[in-house]
């Protein structure tokens, strides 16, 4: 037990020894920093004193350049669903390789992974594909603008979109600049007042039905009725971004809510692991996409229905995560979620994990967890110190305790996992407490 140690401390010994014993990631990160700058190509991957050089994965494990083994509870921030290197996957990928990949034409997948996924999804009539969830949603945003001709969108303070709708801190400078208005996730009366105000220019309600990169929100089901009504009173589109959610239910977050969008965005898993996002909804404004209609939309796109990902995400959707694997994950998720909460509430340790099914986030707090405005209160330095710890103990999880689990995790690696942050609750409940 540390009880004479101050988190702030703790991290910066946990680096440290991290430094010390990942000499080979550091080198790569040394030498990346000539030409990537921070050594860096894709924002949420760094954290101090430098990532990780992951060198390989099979199933949920993965192992990095200094040959430690982990066990993979971060999945590819929900893209990773199916483990690495799935068997099934790699053999229709190699299939559709061996066939011709360039073809310059449609492919039969294109239209099986389409079908696989209205049939799915409650509130998809027709859908498109794209190469990845920020395409998705700007395609989908520019339906609703052209089906509403207004232009402003109501999105959550604290949200995140992709590469160019970034809301954590209100208006980012890389954001796409349409008009935002912001609204307040799980606020009601302030939601609603703010649609009701701006109506007359807004296109499209943009939300997360559980807020992922914002620390795994479930939204209430009253508050995504109430945009859903909200939405009617006014003819927006109520769009959910289900890129990351649509994994939590065999019929995606709109189906566990019973609450369904007019549009809906997708993307991470649903390509079985390859590039990939969609868009779809309600007929009359995907169709608005109809390259036959003499006022269509255009979508362009190289890739959009490359032969690779048609193919990994058909043998995907339909042979693996069928909607009846889809439940049982989603339900060891729930389970695993209790256990970590009813220990850290029999032992008063102020930490929460928060999320539905396999789309989880720890927190470290003493209160409940629910906007982005209590993830701003959670205790600084612990989520930090927690992975690092957690990777040392072989545990691969992201900077900000963000958790998306895979189907090839079994009960051994749920407990090993558990019994892992045990120990760091334990060790830590001190300074832990002190802090909160
Ligand atoms: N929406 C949500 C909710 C996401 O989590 C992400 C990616 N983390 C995106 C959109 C963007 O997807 P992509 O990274 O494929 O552009």
């Amino acid at each position: 037990m540390r009880a004479n140690i101050d988190l702030s401390s703790a991290l910066t010994e946990a680096r440290a020894r991290y430094a010390h014993n990942n000499p080979a990631s550091r080198a790569q990160h040394d030498r990346a920093l000539q030409v990537l700058p921070g050594g860096n190509t894709r924002t949420v991957l760094h954290f101090d004193p430098f990532p990780l050089l992951l060198t390989g994965g099979a199933g949920c494990r993965l192992w990095d350049a200094d040959d430690h083994e982990y066990t993979d509870f971060l999945g590819e921030y929900t893209a990773g669903l199916f483990g690495h290197s799935e068997p099934r996957i790699r053999a229709a990928v190699v299939e559709a390789m061996d066939r011709g990949t360039l073809l310059s034409a449609p492919n039969r997948d294109e239209a099986e992974l389409a079908d696989l996924l209205c049939t799915r999804f409650p509130g998809v009539d027709r859908l498109r594909f794209c190469n990845s969830g920020t395409e998705a949603n700007l395609m989908a945003v520019a339906a609703a603008r052209a089906h509403t001709r207004r232009n402003g969108l109501v999105v959550m303070r604290g949200g995140y979109h992709g590469g160019v709708f970034m809301f954590k801190d209100g208006y980012n400078r890389v954001n796409v600049p349409y008009p935002y208005y912001y609204a307040r996730f799980n606020d009601i009366d302030y939601t609603t007042a703010l649609v009701d105000h701006h109506a007359a220019d807004i296109a499209a309600i943009m939300v997360e039905p559980v807020m992922g990169t914002g620390g795994a929100l479930p939204a209430t089901r009253e508050f995504l009725e109430a945009l859903r009504e909200a939405a009617d009173r006014h003819d927006i589109a109520l769009l959910f971004d289900e890129v990351m959610t649509s994994r939590v239910s065999s019929g995606g977050a709109q189906k566990h809510y019973d609450v369904t969008p007019d549009l809906t965005s997708f993307g991470k898993y649903i390509g079985g692991g390859l590039t990939i996002g969609a868009f779809g909804g309600r007929a009359d404004i995907i169709d608005l996409y109809d390259p036959r209609r003499p006022d269509a939309l255009p979508h362009a796109g190289t890739f959009n229905n490359n032969v690779l990902t048609m193919a990994a995400g058909v043998t995907a959707m339909r042979d693996i995560y069928t909607p009846d694997v889809a439940d049982a994950h989603n339900q060891r998720g729930e389970a695993f979620k209790e256990r970590v909460n009813l220990y850290a509430r029999e032992h008063g340790h102020p930490v929460v994990i928060t999320g539905i099914g396999s789309l989880l986030c720890i927190h470290f707090n003493h209160a409940q967890v629910k906007t982005p405005a209590d993830v701003h209160a959670d205790i600084p330095d612990a989520a930090a110190l927690c992975h690092l710890f957690m990777l040392e103990h072989g545990f691969y999880t992201s900077k900000t305790g963000l958790m998306s689990l895979s189907l090839p995790l079994d009960a051994d690696d749920y407990s090993g996992f558990e019994a892992a942050l045990q120990t760091f609750m334990d060790e830590f409940s001190e300074p832990l407490r002190r802090a909160a």
